[in-house]
């Protein structure tokens, strides 16, 4: 029999007041269900605000380096667990065992770097223009905030959301994405065991429009910190702002490699594959776009075409697999759309573009890795996040031509240049529209130690990750003390 799971409310596992639940299943193979989880009410999503408000006062007064024992103790027990961890995470959400593996390292990585922050929560101390004044600032908690992650990083998005609120004294409530709910409550679980006193961390499955609509609405939720579609993201974050609380959205991507004529090519077509394909497309920073110098695009999109075609699709729980499934149908269907639009605006298909049906793909939502060809900068293909295996090369004349179509897009989250010119790297550097800048290195990847997030319409308020993230958690004091 399939678990049913709870709710985490004040301490404690709870039904929904709906009496109902919704089934998590795997994409690699929709007979295996992971799990039943709760389709909340508003009503619950309120108890879980009240919580977090009563707990409020005394997390606020533990002190920060004894929060931070907290989070470095749920770090040691994710990496005692890490092996179950992953596997679920491939399980619920598709990814391979070691794209999920490295994704709970990374937890593991943000816990124990925001532990350490609690011993750094610093303020400023400043001259005063007067005398026997000590003049300086102390960070304190917003409050009660609220958490409201996608399904593409289960894992590492909580954390990296988690981690800085936690620290910073706030209390949380969370609601995951419905179609991964199963890695964040691992996450929720591994937390209390920590000893997260009962209150701060709530947790909360259920639709997107009734639990996450009563935490942005909610005018005791001082702050929202939300990833996701843009859509939703930009919903969210004028209703959050319209009440006069925080937000923080990190939304999505279009995201463009440049490869020069003086580029490795072999370097530049493994990223571009990498960044395109692996964790099936779905990453916000995924490389969507790459746009190749006239003079190099025949041997790039010669070997791409090759690299793509030759990887391994499959359940993520097989070691062989390299690239797993979309995580639902409307996911698979979106990326079949976008394929077709391709199609039809003349864009090259040079390989893959089909879905896949036979066994062992038939219970499954699996899309062959696809490239395309000749593609006009215009073309939907190349200026819509599809979220799918799919790298649309658009040539270019030259390095200027090539900056102009890189920044032709209303995102601005990753961007890449593969060259050995390190004057036109620099420029490419200072003149690109984008959060997360490389330099012969793939659009995807984040290190926990440094901000993420992105321009344009990629994102809206205070970065994450980082020393700054905690300033999207904290408000400032400033202190004027005479003696
Ligand atoms: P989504 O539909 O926007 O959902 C994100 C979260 O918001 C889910 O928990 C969802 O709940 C919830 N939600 C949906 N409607 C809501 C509403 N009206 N009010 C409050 N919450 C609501 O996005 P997704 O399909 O999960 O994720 C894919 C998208 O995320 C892509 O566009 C991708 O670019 C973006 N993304 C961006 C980043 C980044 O850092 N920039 C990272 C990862 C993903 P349900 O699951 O219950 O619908
Ligand atoms: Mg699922």
């Amino acid at each position: 029999m399939t678990e049913i799971y709870q709710n985490y409310i004040g301490g404690n596992w709870i039904d929904s007041a709906s009496g109902e639940t919704f089934a998590n299943t795997n994409p690699a193979d929709t007979d295996d269900v992971v799990g039943h989880f709760q389709a909340s009410t508003a009503e619950d999503a309120r108890a879980a605000i009240d919580a977090a408000e009563a707990a409020r006062a005394e997390w606020r007064e533990t002190s920060a380096p004894k929060r931070g024992e907290i989070l470095a103790r749920a770090a040691r027990l994710i990496e005692v667990d890490a092996a179950r961890i992953a596997e679920e995470l491939t399980r619920e959400e598709g990814k391979t065992l070691v794209e999920a593996k490295g994704e709970t390292a990374r937890a593991v990585q943000v816990f124990d770097y925001f532990a350490g922050e609690g011993r750094r929560l610093s303020g400023e101390t400043t001259p005063s223009e007067f005398g026997r004044t000590l003049l300086y600032t102390v960070r304190e908690p917003l409050g009660t905030v609220g958490i409201i992650t996608p399904w593409n990083f289960p894992i590492a998005i909580p954390a990296w959301k988690l981690a800085p609120a936690l620290i910073s004294g706030n209390t949380v409530v969370m609601k995951p994405a419905s179609g991964a709910p199963k890695t964040s409550l691992n996450i929720v679980r591994i937390l209390a065991e920590a000893g997260l006193p009962a209150g701060v961390l709530n947790f909360v499955t259920g639709s997107g429009s009734v639990v996450g609509s009563e935490i942005s609405g909610n005018s005791v939720v001082k702050g929202v910190s939300f990833t996701g579609s843009d859509t939703v993201g930009c919903g969210i974050y004028g209703q959050v702002t319209g009440r006069g609380g925080k937000a923080q959205c990190e939304m999505g991507g279009k995201n463009p490699v440049i490869v020069l004529e003086d580029a490795d090519i072999d370097k530049a077509v493994n990223q571009s594959i990498m960044g395109a394909m692996w964790s099936t497309g779905q990453k916000c920073t995924a490389t969507s776009r790459a746009i190749v110098h006239k003079d190099v695009v025949e041997e790039f999109t010669t070997k791409a075409v090759a690299a793509a075609a030759a990887i391994r699709i499959g359940n993520g729980l097989d070691e062989n697999t390299q690239v797993g499934p979309s995580i639902d149908e409307a996911q698979l269907n979106t990326v079949l759309t976008y394929i077709e639009a391709g199609k039809n605006e003349g864009a090259r298909l040079l390989t893959g573009g089909n879905r896949l049906f036979e066994p062992p793909y038939d219970r499954g939502w699996f899309v062959e890795p696809t490239v395309f060809g000749d593609v006009d900068p215009g073309m939907v293909v190349a200026r819509e996040e599809i979220f799918g295996p799919v790298l649309v090369i658009i040539p270019v004349n030259d390095f200027e031509e090539a900056m102009s179509v890189a920044n032709d897009t209303r995102f601005g989250l990753a961007a890449s240049i593969c060259t050995r010119d390190i004057s036109r790297a620099m420029e490419f550097v200072d003149r690109i529209e984008a959060g997360l800048v490389h330099v012969n290195s793939p659009t995807v990847g984040a290190e926990v130690q440094v901000p993420f997030g992105g321009m344009k319409d990629s994102s809206t308020g205070t970065r994450e990750q980082g020393r700054v993230a905690v300033d999207f958690y904290t408000q400032i004091k400033t202190v004027y003390l005479e003696y």
